[in-house]
């Protein structure tokens, strides 16, 4: 397994989930501060309020990142931090937070990768209709200027938005995480068209303002198809179901993102979705579909596929007592070797895997100590399938581990563990887990050590 020199080795966070300090600072309220509070809607009644106060303890986190020998970290801003009511009045205190962040990683020799929304949108804008207002790609337009203009002399990595899929899955469609709301179809196509708008709008204002030459591109889900067999036919059926146009209910899928945002189409079947008056144009895919640097993906699980004997792909039952994580889903460390094959074969740029991650149970032991063999199962797998994809040509420039920290899981509040790094809700107190001092000698190693 040879992984290029320089791999991007990372870890990822996401503003609301880690960042605390929800209420003070200057900061305006975001849809999660809102939703949180509607009684029974997150497990334990939990909320981001404090989570693990890394607006306080960054310079300590930092430190954390730094012994594991990190290379990159991708973190989100918080747009109702910097802009308390979406847009006009900008609030220092938050963008000194991440110009001090982006200092403290430059100097221990940690690349910044930002994206500039995951899921924390300023409830005052929700007010104004949110994704579904036409002006809301204008809104995220000036969002981006702002933080272009602060932060790219020193950022070179640029990401417009976090699974939009799930945004629209979850939040708009299903009503079980923030705003909270459950839209129609056409609805949810004007929600979909505006987050491409705002994405298209974002990428011209990077590239127009960046005070450097930056890369910049997008952090969709992605479900893979994993091929039942080997033969060519179950793995073209594989690679024809990761592709398929998928219905609002999980907040579209993969074609709906990337085909408009990279090859300029909607997806084949995306028509049957639309009524009058909420029609995808072609005027609106001129703005939509800029050139990216990258592919980003957040890659967990997926499905096995095999061509079924109507020629259509045909996904098989997941076997009875699978092994998976804590939030259920199932261990397919192929994904990660299948899924970048896929996608690289079909928007042809190089890939940055921007999620990838183990829930778990973990806890402290009477050592003191947090071990974490399963994260090391996990990780190691999947990151060997990946190995397996560069060996065979693809492209990757680097992978982002889901998370840093143990942090708030969104509706499943602090129940399920991520990070590499435990977090003492109580005290704040961290512990590096056994799994990070296990990434850090496979990045000191640039991934030789997953052989042993
Ligand atoms: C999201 C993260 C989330 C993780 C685990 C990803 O889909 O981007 O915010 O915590 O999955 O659920």
């Amino acid at each position: 397994m040879s992984f290029p020199e320089d791999f991007a080795w990372g870890a990822s966070s996401s503003s609301y989930q880690v960042e605390g300090c929800a209420f003070s600072d200057g900061k305006g309220l975001g849809v999660w501060d809102i939703f949180c509070k509607r009684p029974g809607v997150i497990l334990n009644d939990d909320t981001g309020d404090v989570s693990a106060d890394h607006y306080h303890k960054w310079a300590e986190d930092i430190e954390l990142m730094k012994q594991m020998n990190l290379k990159a970290y991708r973190f989100s801003t918080s747009w109702p931090r910097v802009l308390p009511n979406g847009t006009g009045k900008v609030n220092q205190a938050g963008l000194d937070f991440y110009s001090k962040l982006i200092d403290g990683l430059l100097e221990a020799g940690i690349e910044p990768y930002i994206t500039l929304f995951h899921w924390d949108y300023p409830f005052e804008l929700y007010c104004r209709g949110g994704w579904l207002n036409n002006a809301s790609p204008d809104w995220f337009a000036e969002y981006t200027g702002v933080m272009v203009d602060a932060l790219s002399d020193r950022v070179k990595y640029w990401m417009t938005m976090n699974e939009a899929n799930v945004v629209i899955g979850q939040g708009h469609t299903q009503g079980i995480s923030a705003p909270g709301i459950q839209l129609s179809t056409p609805e949810l196509v004007r929600v979909l068209r505006n987050m491409l708008l705002a994405h298209g709008k974002g990428m011209q204002v990077i590239r127009a303002n960046a005070k450097q030459p930056v890369q910049a591109g997008s952090a969709p889900g992605m479900g893979v198809g994993i091929p039942a067999t080997d033969s060519p036919e179950d793995i073209e059926a594989a690679k024809e179901y990761m592709f398929e146009t998928s219905s609002p209910a999980n907040g579209f899928g993969t074609p709906w993102w990337y085909d408009p945002a990279l090859l300029g189409r909607w997806p084949e079947s995306a028509r049957e979705f639309e009524l009058p008056g909420c029609e995808m144009t072609d005027e609106d895919l001129k703005t939509i579909c800029q050139p990216a640097d990258f592919l980003g993906m957040n890659c967990y699980f997926g499905r096995h596929v095999r061509r079924g004997e109507n020629g259509k792909p045909e996904v098989l039952p997941r076997d009875q007592g699978y092994d998976c994580t804590m939030k259920g889903w199932v261990i397919m460390p192929e994904v990660l070797d299948w899924g970048v094959k896929f996608a690289y074969d079909r928007y042809k740029l190089p890939i940055i895997v921007t999620e990838n991650g183990m829930a778990n149970a973990d806890i402290v032991s009477a050592d003191g100590k947090v071990h974490d063999p399963q994260r090391i199962e996990y990780l190691k797998r999947y990151l060997s399938s990946l190995g397996k994809a560069i060996d065979d040509g693809i492209p990757v420039k680097g992978y982002m581990q889901w998370t840093i920290l143990d942090n708030f899981e969104w509706r499943f509040g602090y129940r399920e563990r991520f990070g590499l790094i435990y977090v003492d809700y109580q005290t704040g107190k961290r512990i590096v887990k056994d799994s990070a001092e296990w990434y850090s000698k496979v990045i000191e190693t640039n991934g030789a050590s997953l052989n042993d």
